[in-house]
Formats: C-alpha cells, sequence, structure tokens
C-alpha cells in the first residue's frame, strides 16, 4: 500500500522527523510539502534536504498572504522565490482565495502575485500547484490564458464542469480526503492518469496518512479497487513532479 502525499505542510508539524517517519510507516513513498509564504517555503526545503528523495518541496506565495503584502515586500519576496525554486519540485501553493478579501485591491494583489508565480514556473520549468477557493472560474482561465503547461488543483470545490475544462487542458487534481457528492462526481469524470492524492495536513487531513483515505474516494468514485487507485496516483506524482528523475535532488 504506497502512496505519495502531493500536497501537505510539514512545516505546521511540531516534530517533522516523527511526521516523516509515521508518514513512512504508513507507507508513503514521498511526501510533498508546500510553502505558502517564505518561512514555510524555506521549512519544506529544509525538511526536503533532511529525508532526500523522500520529502520534496513547494515554494511559494499563497494568495491569502499576498494580498496584505506591501508592493516592495512582494517584489522581493518574489525574487526569493525565483531563488527557492532551484531546489523545489513545484511552485505552490499559488493562486486565488476569495473567501478573504474585504478591501478594494486585495483581489486585484492576489491576481498580480499568482499571474508572477505562473510566470515563474514556466521560467523554472516546474509545475504549478493551485488553491483556488471560491475563485475556480478565475484560476483556470488564468492557467488556460498563460497557457500554463503543467498544473494540479489541490482542494478543488469548484463544479465538475470547471474541473473538466482544466483536464482538457492537461491539468490534474489532488484529492483530498474529505468527501463531498461534488467532488465524487469531478472525481468520477476525471480522467486517473489526472488525479492524485494529498492529506493536505495538518488542516484537511490529520497526517500524510489520510492520503489512504482519499485513495478509498477514488477507488469507489472511479469504480476500481483501492490498489490501482493508489498505484496510478503514485505513478501519477512521479510524473508530475518529475520524481526520481534526478531533478528534485541538487
Ligand atoms: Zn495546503
Amino acid at each position: 500500500m504506497h502512496f505519495i502525499d502531493a500536497h501537505c505542510h510539514l512545516d505546521r508539524f511540531p516534530d517533522i522527523p516523527s511526521a516523516a517517519r509515521q508518514a513512512r510507516e504508513a507507507g508513503a513513498k514521498s511526501v510533498v510539502s508546500s510553502g505558502y509564504d517564505l518561512p514555510s517555503s524555506l521549512a519544506s526545503l529544509e525538511a526536503a534536504r533532511e529525508f532526500p528523495g523522500f520529502i520534496h518541496a513547494c515554494v511559494g506565495l499563497a494568495p491569502t498572504t499576498a494580498m496584505g503584502m506591501p508592493e516592495q515586500e512582494l517584489l522581493e519576496t518574489l525574487a526569493q522565490l525565483k531563488t527557492l525554486a532551484r531546489n523545489a519540485v513545484a511552485i505552490g501553493e499559488i493562486g486565488l482565495d476569495y473567501h478573504w478579501p474585504s478591501k478594494a485591491g486585495e483581489i486585484d494583489a492576489q491576481k498580480k502575485s499568482f499571474s508572477a508565480q505562473l510566470d515563474l514556473a514556466m521560467e523554472a520549468g516546474l509545475p504549478a500547484v493551485i488553491h483556488s477557493r471560491k475563485a475556480e472560474e478565475d484560476a483556470i482561465r488564468m492557467l488556460l490564458e498563460k497557457g500554463v503547461r503543467k498544473a494540479a488543483l489541490h482542494f478543488f470545490s469548484g463544479t465538475p464542469a470547471q474541473a473538466e475544462r482544466a483536464a482538457a487542458a492537461g491539468h490534474l487534481f489532488t484529492v483530498p480526503p474529505i468527501r463531498s457528492k461534488t467532488r465524487a462526481e469531478t472525481v468520477s469524470r476525471i480522467p486517473l492518469d489526472l488525479l492524485l492524492l494529498e492529506s493536505d495536513a495538518p488542516y484537511a487531513g490529520k497526517t500524510p496518512a489520510d492520503c489512504l483515505k482519499s485513495a478509498e474516494f477514488v477507488a469507489e468514485a472511479k469504480g476500481i479497487s483501492i490498489h490501482e487507485a493508489l498505484k496510478a496516483t503514485t505513478e501519477n506524482a512521479k510524473r508530475f513532479f518529475s520524481l526520481g528523475s534526478g531533478k528534485e535532488s541538487d
């Protein structure tokens, strides 16, 4: 029972080595820890250095972090992320989140940061991991307009039709351990080779092992065995993040 956790936040764990050990014991082949600001991106890179080949890092500035940043700080952060991207397997999590903005300009600031980081991903030849809360339409439109080649929509809560549009352009979806009727419909409609597992621990799931619940969910929605779901999503994650190609260890 092997799996790859395509999205979690190891920096939020009090003890990363023990979280890594538990993940391995539960069957994780790899764990991808995602940044959402500079400190969490650095912490994810540090964890990846400590567990080479097992932990991999994404670096990025989440929309809710970006929207409160003064212009100058945003530019400096983006420049630093560009340097950090050399040791990352993806740029993430980045995107749009319309749940929180209350002031004029906050959504514009999110879009600016998202757009700059999609450019960064493309320049660096890295995939992007996308957060799109209540902003799926705009997030997918920006991906398509910019011609981003490889993105994974994390914790996707949009409509199955929106998901199909992103899937038609070759984008992937990380399936969380939280079920919903709409998400089951989405998963059933998206080709198996575009699905990844995520725990989003310690938020949606408690630990990376909760990817096994995501795998069960995928298996049910697709009418396949859990073994098939694990096997396919593991291969998809290796391909998406270019794991095992040597690219991730630098
Ligand atoms: Zn996350």
